[in-house]
């Protein structure tokens, strides 16, 4: 039995010496054997580690070693040999360690490993190979059909392959940080992306996506994603959920059929670069004016001329719905689809803030203004041919009250 790895062989006396290790594993394969001889009938089994420069590699009794600890990707062994005590730090895909692992552990309480084991002979260069952390595929005939991609993949890169669906082999690259699936024919997402926990870099330029889920938005994406290109496809509307992206600081939209952002758009308090060039906005969130970004490209999207007269849907007196949703956002009591309906989680979700920081559903006046885009970034793309920065903005009010304050801001 053989395992992929990392590993790191730390002395317990380079501390005493003054010495600190380097902190870096070496490309290793671990190898599990069995050895039986006349004068022992009883196999015994040896833990063996081949690194490219030693190939050959150094062998342990597994009976010598001492277990330390255990994480997911993570292992500790203590060898005892030649009375130096050493620790090793194997790091692997993790359901191919714990498969090695538990195979080494029945070894070491004397079990018949059933699994076959390899004989003691010197490991292939081949067999390194697979420590491969970049692969860059641009065409259909260099695509795998028959060979996985290797496991310990992090840039992973298929454009103009044709791809009409992500490929659930690489959904399996649990070390994957850039996946980059540009010029294909994707038309949907599955949401086991979102089980790539350490991915940073999701490249899906020129595709042919209509949306992007909201259990994409709700995954663990959320702590890691960083970069997410989605220009050229055909997204008309991301959902509110998209928000919860909050790492993001890198968002491209250039080149889709958008006819809105997310309405809560700032509170992708990371993103500094923003692009939606080309696409269908007629007018910016009020929330857009919560963002602090160091580039803007909103260069030819259909803005409308802001409206002279607000739309006023104000109710008095206020229905139940609405003082019971506005006492809610307010003091930010916990809502979810287990204790109310789901479509009151969306009223909810989507509801409108006024500029005095409260919040209204279905009672408000709506003004449209002009806001010049260098407020909320340092470098802004020209809207439009004719040298303008400048871009029509909504802006709510939760009574008659804060619009007559605010009425100065829509002259
Ligand atoms: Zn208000």
């Amino acid at each position: 039995m053989k395992l992929q790895c990392e590993v790191e062989v730390i002395s317990r006396h380079l501390p005493a010496l003054g010495l600190r290790n380097r902190g870096k594993g070496v490309r290793a394969v671990l190898s599990l054997c069995q050895q039986t001889s006349r004068s022992q009938p009883s196999a015994r089994a040896f833990l063996l580690i081949s690194t490219l420069k030693d190939k050959r590699g150094t062998r342990y009794e597994v009976n010598a070693i001492e277990f330390v600890m255990g994480r997911t990707s993570m292992y500790a062994l203590s060898p005892v040999e030649f009375i130096i005590l050493q620790l090793l730090f194997i790091q692997a895909n993790s359901s191919s360690l714990k498969g090695f692992l538990s195979a080494v552990r029945l070894a070491h309480r004397g079990c018949k490993v059933d699994i076959p084991v390899s004989t003691l002979t010197p490991v292939k260069t081949s067999e390194f190979e697979n420590f491969k952390t970049k692969m860059v595929i641009t065409s259909k005939k260099d695509y795998p059909l028959s060979k996985n991609f290797p496991y310990s993949l992090e840039h992973l890169q298929t454009s103009y392959c044709g791809l009409v669906r992500v490929d659930m082999r690489m959904l399996c690259l649990k070390n994957l940080r850039k996946l980059d699936l540009s010029h294909n024919h994707i038309k949907k997402l599955p949401a086991t992306i979102g089980d790539l926990i350490h991915l940073q870099e999701l490249n899906l330029n020129d595709n042919h996506l209509e949306s992007f889920s909201v259990a994409l938005c709700q995954s663990t994406l959320q702590k890691s994603l960083r970069t997410l290109d989605l220009s050229k496809n055909k997204i008309k509307a991301l959902p509110v959920q998209f928000c919860q992206l909050q790492e993001l600081t890198n968002l491209k939209l250039d080149d889709n059929e958008l006819i809105q952002f997310p309405c809560k758009i700032g509170q992708l308090v990371n993103l500094r670069f923003l692009s939606a060039a080309r696409n269908k906005l007629p007018f910016l969130p009020s929330e857009f004016r919560n963002l602090s970004l160091e580039y803007l490209d909103l260069f030819g999207n259909t803005f409308e001329q802001p409206k002279i007269l607000p739309v006023i849907k104000l109710q008095a007196p206020l229905t139940l719905l609405e003082s019971s949703a506005r006492t809610i956002l307010y003091n930010r009591i916990p809502y979810g689809s287990h204790i109310i309906p789901f479509h009151l989680c969306q009223d909810l979700d989507t509801a409108k803030t006024c500029v005095c920081g409260r919040f209204c559903l279905n009672s408000f006046i709506q003004g449209t203004t002009t806001m010049n885009l260098h407020s909320v970034a340092h470098t802004v793309v020209l809207v439009d041919n004719m040298g303008g920065t400048e871009a029509p903005i909504v802006s709510y009010f939760c009574s008659l009250g804060c619009y007559v304050n605010s009425s100065d801001m829509l002259k």
